[in-house]
């Protein structure tokens, strides 16, 4: 059964078109990549799902609800691809203050935050997040999106930009999320990133999809050279 249903979804800017015709399912406990180069449109997409920027036309449920409803809130983790991390704070004392915000009991938040932050290998959590490395900032966004314990997260590009062995462990952990149930959204520039673990994906350029299904059936009917373009 989907839990996320898009449906001809649209954004324009003043005039510019930067997603167009965009309609997919997502079931539950899928995880679904959305991949494409510079500008193809990702971030818009998954703002909208998150219900940060509205649509200019065409419609998005995730879990039931219009996307940005409080009750929809409750139930996704969003990791936003430049994660506004506050640098004054310690990684767990900004853990704890969104977990205050999402109403979590501090002994529950206190739990998920650790287990979280263990299974992605974070050391040093008591460091400003100001003095922490890209990907040890990444590592406590990624932690953040899950404070709530979402059924649906929503990942733009987690692991661009980052040395091997971070992508490695988010790669993984992204994979043991999705085993216990979760449904993900999981955007990349590039296959590379993603094929591994994703059920399905769609592949973007210029606002629009221009591949959709699983890797092998992209592969089939996109193969050749078109098919190395998209995984490279
Ligand atoms: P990247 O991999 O670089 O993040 P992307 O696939 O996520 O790219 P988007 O960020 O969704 O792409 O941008 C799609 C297009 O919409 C781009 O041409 C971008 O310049 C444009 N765009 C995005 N946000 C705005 C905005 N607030 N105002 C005007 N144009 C925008």
């Amino acid at each position: 059964m989907a839990i996320l249903e898009v449906d001809d979804l649209r954004k324009e800017y003043g005039g510019f078109v930067a997603v167009e015709g965009s309609s997919f399912d997502i079931e539950r406990g899928e995880v679904f990549g959305v991949v494409g180069p510079n500008g193809a449109g990702k971030t818009t997409t998954l703002k909208m799902l998150a219900g940060l920027i509205e649509p200019t036309d065409g419609t998005a449920v995730v879990a039931g609800h219009t996307p940005g409803e409080p009750a929809m809130q409750r139930r996704l983790g969003f990791l936003p691809e430049e994660s506004p991390l506050y640098e004054e704070m310690t990684a767990i004392d900004y853990l704890e203050f969104f977990a205050d915000l999402y109403d979590v009991p501090r002994d529950v938040a206190r739990e998920r935050i650790h287990d979280s932050l263990d299974r992605l290998d974070l050391e040093h959590r008591e460091r400003r997040i100001g003095n922490m490395s890209k990907g040890m900032q990444r590592k406590v966004a990624i932690a953040r999106a899950l404070v709530n314990d979402p059924d649906v997260l929503i990942f733009d590009e987690p692991a661009s930009g980052l040395d091997p062995l971070t992508t490695n462990y988010i790669i993984e952990f992204t994979e043991e999320l999705s085993d216990e149930g979760k449904t993900i959204v999981f955007s990349a520039h590039n296959l590379f990133h993603v094929e591994s673990i994703c059920d399905r994906l769609i592949i973007m350029n210029d606002g629009r999809i221009v591949a959709r299904g699983t890797l092998e059936e992209i592969r089939d009917a996109h193969g050749g050279t078109e098919y190395h373009v998209y995984a490279t």
